[in-house]
C-alpha cells in the first residue's frame, strides 16, 4: 500500500469516516468545499457516501445525500445498492427512506443474484422485511410483476427468500413471508429437475421453530431434494435429532393451517392469533409425544404455568361445549355459536375443502350446522344467565377439576366424543354426514 497518502485521499477517507460516525455538518462542510467529493468511492468494495450512509444506519445524512440528487440506487463493485446494505444491517429507518425516494426493491446484486428481500429474509431483519413487502404492494412492481411473484423471487442459485430464511433459522420472517404469500413447497431446482425445499434447509439448518412454522403451512415432508433425499434424512445427516424426529414421515402429521377457507383468509388479526395460537399448541402437543420417543428434551417454549393462568381465568366464563375444557373464545357468524379455539381449529382442519372439486365446501357449524361466514373473536360473558338462546346449554362449572387428570390444552382437539372424532385420523364430524 502506498505509505503516503495525498491530500484529496485523506480528504475522502474523511468523508466516508464522518458519514459512518453521523458527523452531518462535518459532511456538509466538506461537501460545500469540494462537490465533486461525492462521486468519489472506498477503496476495494467500491462503496458510494450513499451506501456508506445506509449501511451506518445515518439516516439525517442519508437524507441530506438524496436531496443533494445523488443516484438512489447506485453500484458498489458487486451490484449492491444501497437499500441491499441498509437491509443487510437492520437499518429499517434507512429502508424506508430509501424506498419513499424510489430506490427500486428489484434490482439484484452480481454476487448470487439476490433481492432487497433476499437479503431481509437472510439476515433475519423482520421490520426490513415489512418495509420491503409493503412497498412492494404499493409499487408498481405489484403490476409489472406482481406481488406473488416478487415474494416467490429466486436468486441465482433458485433460492427463494423463503428458502433463505429457513436456512437461516428466521422462524419470524418465515411466517411473515408465508402469509403474504411465500410458497411452502418453492424448489431450487428449476426446469422439472428436484431441488431443495426450504422444509430441507431448515432441516440442514436445524432450527425446529422453522421446522414447526413450516410443517404448519403444510410443508411436504415427502418431497425430494436433488439427491433423492427428504428432510427428515437431510436432519438425520446434520444430527439434528429433535428435528429428525418432526420430520419422520412415519410419524403422526401435525395439523395445517386451513388457509384456503374462505373465512380463515378473512379472519381479523385478534381471531387470527388466537387460531394460530391453537394450532401451535396443538402441534407441540403432538411433538411432545414425539420428542419423548426420541428421546429428547421437550420443547421449552411449551410451559404448563401458562395453563394454569388459564384455568383460573375460565373459573367463571362459559366452556366450550364440545370439549369441556377450554373458554369459549371463537364466535361463528351469523349463527352465533359459540366454541373454544382448539375445537374451531379441529373443525377446519378436519374439513378442508377438496381441491378436486370445483365448489368447496367448507365446514359448517356443528351446532346448528349453518354455514359459516365469519369468524369472529367471542365476547366474554362473566355471568351464564347472559346466554345465547339459540347456543345449547353449557356446563358452568369449573374446570379446575380436569386439571387433576394431566389435562393439556391438546385435550381439546382429541377429545372430542361428541361429534364423533375418536381417534387421530378418523375425522369424521356429525356435520361431515349431511
Ligand atoms: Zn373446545
Ligand atoms: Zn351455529
Amino acid at each position: 500500500m502506498g505509505q503516503r497518502l495525498s491530500c484529496r485521499e485523506r480528504h475522502e477517507s474523511g468523508l466516508f469516516a464522518a458519514i459512518a460516525n453521523g458527523e452531518l455538518e462535518l459532511v456538509e462542510a466538506m461537501i460545500e468545499q469540494d462537490p465533486s467529493i461525492l462521486e468519489q468511492t472506498t477503496g476495494h468494495g467500491r462503496l458510494s457516501a450513499l451506501h456508506v450512509a445506509a449501511s451506518n444506519g445515518r439516516i439525517e445524512i442519508l437524507s441530506m445525500l438524496l436531496d443533494r440528487s445523488v443516484k438512489v440506487d447506485i453500484l458498489n463493485r458487486h451490484k449492491q445498492t444501497p437499500l441491499m446494505l441498509a437491509v443487510m444491517h437492520g437499518k429499517t429507518g434507512c429502508v424506508e427512506k430509501l424506498i419513499q425516494a424510489g430506490a427500486n426493491i428489484l434490482m439484484f446484486d452480481s454476487l448470487r443474484g439476490r433481492t432487497c428481500l433476499h437479503y431481509a429474509a437472510y439476515y433475519g431483519h423482520i421490520g426490513c422485511l415489512k418495509a420491503i413487502l409493503s412497498a412492494a404492494h404499493s409499487t408498481p412492481i405489484a403490476d409489472s410483476w406482481g406481488f406473488a411473484r416478487f415474494v416467490n423471487i429466486r436468486d441465482g442459485n433458485g433460492a427463494t427468500p423463503l428458502h433463505l430464511a429457513a436456512l437461516q433459522k428466521r422462524p419470524e420472517c418465515l411466517h411473515t413471508l408465508l402469509e403474504n404469500g411465500a410458497l411452502v413447497c418453492a424448489s431450487t431446482g428449476g426446469f422439472g429437475y428436484p431441488g431443495s425445499t426450504p422444509l430441507h434447509l431448515a432441516a440442514r439448518g436445524g432450527s425446529l421453530d422453522c421446522i414447526r412454522v413450516l410443517l404448519a403451512w403444510g410443508a411436504d415432508r415427502l418431497q425430494l431434494d436433488s439427491s433423492g433425499r427428504i428432510p427428515f434424512t437431510v436432519a438425520l445427516k446434520h444430527k439434528h435429532r429433535a428435528c429428525a424426529a418432526l420430520l419422520d414421515p412415519s410419524s403422526a402429521a401435525p395439523l395445517v393451517w386451513p388457509a384456503p377457507l374462505k373465512f380463515i383468509s378473512e379472519l381479523n388479526q385478534e381471531a387470527k392469533a388466537l387460531l394460530e395460537k391453537a394450532l401451535m399448541e396443538a402441534n407441540r402437543e403432538r411433538e411432545k409425544t414425539l420428542l419423548k420417543k426420541a428421546d429428547m428434551p421437550q420443547s421449552p417454549l411449551h410451559s404448563d404455568s401458562e395453563d394454569d393462568d388459564m384455568a383460573s381465568e375460565a373459573s367463571n366464563v362459559e366452556l366450550c361445549c364440545i370439549c369441556f375444557d377450554q373458554v369459549c373464545t371463537i364466535e361463528v357468524k351469523p349463527c352465533g355459536h359459540q366454541m373454544c379455539a382448539h375445537c374451531t381449529l379441529a373443525l377446519c382442519c378436519h374439513k378442508r375443502p377438496d381441491p378436486a372439486t370445483t365448489c368447496p365446501a367448507g365446514p359448517v357449524c356443528p351446532f346448528c350446522r349453518g354455514s359459516i361466514d365469519q369468524l369472529i373473536v367471542a365476547e366474554f360473558k362473566t355471568s351464564g344467565d347472559t346466554e345465547v338462546e339459540s347456543s345449547p346449554a353449557k356446563p358452568r362449572r369449573s374446570r379446575k377439576s380436569n386439571f387433576s387428570e394431566g389435562s393439556s390444552s391438546f385435550k381439546g382437539l382429541s377429545a372430542m366424543g361428541p361429534f364423533g372424532i375418536g381417534g387421530r385420523s378418523s375425522g369424521k364430524f356429525a356435520a361431515e354426514k349431511e
